[in-house]
């Protein structure tokens, strides 16, 4: 506590579980800025910039005394982004089943449990858009995904399976233990520094990275026919919703996804089209996940009074560039960005 002017300020303290990753480190970004005191944990230090966070503990958080030793004080804020995800090509394989199911779900036993013995509120849990039922989604240009729409439960996937079991599994402790977690399903969220290669990119990325890489005149392929839908939400508006979400009296669970549907060649399209290249699309097989997913959000928008609102082209501009240094770099042989410090 300080005295400024004769006015008591309180630091306020956070802790985000996975601020090595894409949204945690974005997120450690944004509570600083707002005069947070922060921690971030991850198996790893952020890949493209230096963390902003106050203090960075590298550890798993499949190891419950760990997660103890991390919640050692009063939190305002609990951020639970940590998972075992990727995209199309790590998720709907199959190979990574146990794994995704067996460390996500241990993850958030543990950091439920040990918010709840510091007497921590106010925790944050980023569930998905892939606990939504598969028949729900097989039409491209009719997807329901309202919030209602979850049960009888069927997602396409092991990870939507444990995504849903881990929002359940907050809500609970809400029930039982008068915690106050709050929980947001995602809808494909992009933007800068996020993964860009190496397998556990997701299709705005991977279709950024592709053009980016292609020259003038040739081609880019795409999994699929491209006729499935998506939506895409620029990562400023996540955090915004996030925090909304946090720091509001409603417990979710609620869509934070843009509703602006398009389809993967109509994504593509765009890219190539903010990119200048002249560029045709090859179909290949691959996996593809449903045939169409849109954020349904009328829920978060009657309830908090605010939903997302920014067109995706502009967020892919932003994308476009980033992810279009990050190749030149890669190909100039220059280190791109800070080296990884990955302890395990
Ligand atoms: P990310 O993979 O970039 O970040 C997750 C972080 O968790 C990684 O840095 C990883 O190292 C860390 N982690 C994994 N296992 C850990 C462990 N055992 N101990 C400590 N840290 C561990 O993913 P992201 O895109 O930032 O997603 C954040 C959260 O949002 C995840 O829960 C994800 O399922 C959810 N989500 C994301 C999207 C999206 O489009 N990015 C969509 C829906 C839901």
């Amino acid at each position: 506590m300080s005295e400024l002017q004769g006015e008591i300020v309180t630091m306020k303290y956070a802790l985000v579980c996975g601020a090595g990753g894409f949204i945690g480190s974005h997120m450690v970004k944004r509570l600083k800025s707002e005069g947070f005191w922060v921690r971030g944990v991850d198996l790893k230090f952020p890949q493209f910039a230096e963390t902003a966070a106050d203090d960075f503990v590298v550890g798993d958080l499949r190891d419950a005394n760990f997660c103890r030793s991390i919640v050692d004080r009063r939190f305002d804020e609990v951020y639970q982004f940590a998972a075992d995800m990727g995209g199309a090509g790590y998720i709907f394989t199959g190979e990574h089943d146990a794994h995704v199911m067996h460390n996500s779900a241990t993850i958030s036993l543990n950091m439920a449990d040990a918010c709840h013995k510091r007497n921590i509120k106010r925790v944050f849990y980023s569930s998905s858009a892939c606990m939504y039922p598969a028949y729900n989604q097989e039409d491209p240009e009719n997807p329901n995904c309202a919030e209602n729409s979850a049960y009888p439960a069927a997602p396409d996937s092991e990870y939507g399976w444990e995504k849903l079991f881990s929002e359940r599994l907050y809500l609970a402790f809400n029930r039982n233990y008068g915690m106050e977690c709050r929980v947001a399903r995602y809808h494909n969220i992009f933007g800068p520094e996020g993964t860009w290669t190496g397998g556990k990119e997701k299709a705005p990325a991977a279709i950024c990275r592709k053009v980016a890489e292609a020259t003038s005149g040739g081609s880019i392929e795409i999994w699929g026919d491209g006729l499935q839908t998506r939506s895409f939400l620029f990562i400023d508006e996540c955090i915004e919703g996030t925090l909304r979400l946090t720091r509001s009296e409603h417990t979710g669970p609620f869509n934070i996804g843009s509703d602006e549907m398009v389809s993967i060649n109509r994504l593509a399209g765009m890219v190539i089209d903010i990119s200048g290249k002249r560029l045709s699309v090859e179909h290949i097989p691959g996996p593809t996940g449903v045939r169409g997913r849109n954020s349904e959000n009328s829920l978060i928008r009657d309830t908090l009074g605010w939903a997302p609102s920014r067109p995706l082209r502009e967020g892919l501009e932003k994308t476009y560039a980033w992810i279009e240094t990050q190749v030149r770099a890669a190909h100039n042989r220059v280190p791109a960005a800070t080296p990884v410090r990955a302890v395990s």
